[in-house]
């Protein structure tokens, strides 16, 4: 299926969430790089995946009824073989149906290892009165507890982009710290435009969040995603 067509089937059916799976297909056409992520509903599909993927994989329990997967242990990252994969496989699954009995459960995800970067995210939450709003800010512990965030009303121009990178507090870290490489400042301030471009021409869609976004010295890559569709 194509981004469109999950986004039209997702209306019809009046869902409220789309999984990290059809979230980084809309994303990737909307020109966002995610990481390749399929889905594999049996541990035989996840073995062929991982293996046409290459180790280390990344496994992630795939549920529109589980949206924070982690809380589910539902992920498990750098599986370097077929072994460690498949006890990871069987070790979400378990995880998953004890702590969400009545979760639908389509499968398991796998994607590649993303070499490590700088944690940043961006989003989009549209509001009453405002319309889309585009979020960007500094990913993980930063974001959770100093709330480093900036936002604009889309649509976005170059400067507006320019801005949000420019002004959260802790801007220097993307800037390269303690021989740290330098995010892409220009590739990110990009993918901000392409989600305002996106967000702006696509209705339906309440919030999306890319969380983590990992930043490297050259472009970015989108590690995990969520959509949230409007009620209407
Ligand atoms: P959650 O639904 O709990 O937010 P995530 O998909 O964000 O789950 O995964 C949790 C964490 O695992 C991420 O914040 C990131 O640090 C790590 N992670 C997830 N996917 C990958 C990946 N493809 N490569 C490397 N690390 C990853
Ligand atoms: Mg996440």
């Amino acid at each position: 299926m194509t981004g469109l067509e999950i986004l039209n089937q997702a209306r019809e059916e009046k869902r409220a969430v789309l999984t990290e799976i059809e979230a980084k297909q809309i994303l990737t056409e909307a020109g966002i790089s995610c990481t390749d992520t399929r889905l594999a509903a049996t541990r035989e599909e996840a073995v062929a995946l991982s293996e046409e993927i290459g180790y280390p994989v990344v496994l992630k329990i795939s549920s529109v009824d589980i949206t924070h997967k982690s809380d589910a242990g539902g992920v498990k990252v750098n599986l370097k073989n077929r072994e460690e994969m498949e006890a990871a496989y069987d070790a979400i699954m378990t995880s998953a149906r004890e702590l969400y009995p009545d979760a639908d459960i389509e499968g398991i995800s796998v994607q590649a290892m993303a070499d490590p970067g700088i944690e940043v995210i961006m989003g989009m939450t549209r509001d009453a009165k405002f319309g889309p709003v585009l979020m960007f800010g500094l990913g993980g512990v930063l974001v959770e507890v100093l709330g480093d965030v900036s936002f604009r009303i889309a649509p976005l121009d170059r400067e507006d982009s320019a801005e949000m990178l420019g002004e959260i507090k802790g801007r220097k870290l993307l800037e390269g710290y303690r021989g740290q490489d330098p995010a892409d400042i220009p590739y990110l301030e990009e993918m901000l435009l392409k989600l305002s471009h996106f967000v702006d021409n696509t209705p339906g869609i309440q919030e999306i969040d890319m969380n983590p976004v990992f930043a490297y010295k050259d472009g970015a890559a989108v590690v995990d995603a969520r959509i949230i569709m409007s009620d209407s």
